[in-house]
């Protein structure tokens, strides 16, 4: 299929200590994103929807968090430029050479 939706799960394993919400334990946890993209041909991607969760390794209980914890957790944005804005640049590449092409017939 030249065009569909993919869904992209990644877990990020790290030295994060805090004390659960859910079993009260001061314990290890672990980031788990998932993101679904829209693509053309798998090469030009444009990310639709995301979700990002905390979890805990004592009682394995998660709690959804925002882009911008996950991103201060983890150090990075975990979802991937490429997988975000490809489908965006693909499109102004193209816009911009119509433009110039308008301008050379002119
Ligand atoms: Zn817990």
């Amino acid at each position: 299929m030249f065009f569909g939706i993919k869904l992209i799960s990644k877990e990020y394993p790290l030295d994060y200590s805090k004390v659960c919400q859910i079993c009260g334990y001061n314990s290890s946890h672990f980031i788990k994103v998932n993101y679904i993209y829209f693509h053309f041909g798998f090469m030009l991607r444009f990310v639709i929807s995301s979700e990002f969760f905390i979890l805990c390794n004592t009682c394995t209980g998660e709690e959804e968090i925002d882009l911008k914890l996950a991103k201060e957790i983890i150090g990075k944005n975990p979802i991937s430029f490429y997988d975000k804005y490809s489908l965006a640049i693909a499109i102004l590449i193209i816009a911009s050479i119509g433009k110039l092409s308008e301008l050379k017939i002119t």
